[in-house]
């Protein structure tokens, strides 16, 4: 199983909602709206990046083919949750402390006061633990949308726990 750090992941132009959550899990996981496949390819190789994707015609470009790039191909059709749950199960990801969802920056803690300018006053008194992405700034606490990532998370580890113990990896496995 791989270190949570250790995964980088490029998510295509439609895998936007992935790419956020696997952030708040503390992911590495590049997202660009407007990237086109050429340049995605071009970013994951100079990255070495695994490639989420549900797009059977980028998955035929040559890098794919010739073993210099993994990838995850999301099923077509399932809930972003299901998304989700598949691509952590797939990649082997312990989640971890979270990452950015707006940019991917690194999250650092903040003390309180640090941040009282940029926190609305009601989660400022509720709150108890705030962080602040190093590359944009953006200001993060545990709040409102918190109880939506502990369900989201307990689900992931549930299925971390049902996971069967070491055997052959199933064949969509990374590439
Ligand atoms: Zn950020």
């Amino acid at each position: 199983m791989n270190e949570p750090h250790t995964v980088r992941v490029a998510c295509d132009a439609m895998c936007g909602g992935v790419a956020r959550w696997l952030r708040i899990f503390g992911v590495d996981a590049s997202y660009s709206p407007d990237i086109d496949d050429g340049d995605l390819v071009r970013h994951a190789l100079a990255e070495q990046r695994i490639v989420i994707t549900s797009d059977r015609r980028l998955l035929e470009r040559r890098p794919f083919a010739d073993g210099r790039l993994r990838h995850v191909r999301l099923p077509v059709g399932l809930p972003l949750e299901q998304q989700v749950r598949y691509v952590i199960q797939v990649l082997g990801v312990v989640p971890d402390g979270p990452r950015c969802s707006a940019c991917n920056g690194e999250l650092a803690p903040r003390a309180r006061a640090d941040v009282a300018d940029r926190v609305p006053a009601r989660s400022l008194i509720w709150a108890s633990e705030f962080y602040q992405c190093s590359r944009c700034g953006e200001v993060f606490w545990r709040g409102t949308h918190w109880r939506r990532i502990n369900a989201m998370r307990q689900a992931v580890e549930r299925d971390t726990d049902e996971r069967p113990p070491a055997e052959t990896p199933p064949t969509n496995r990374f590439n």
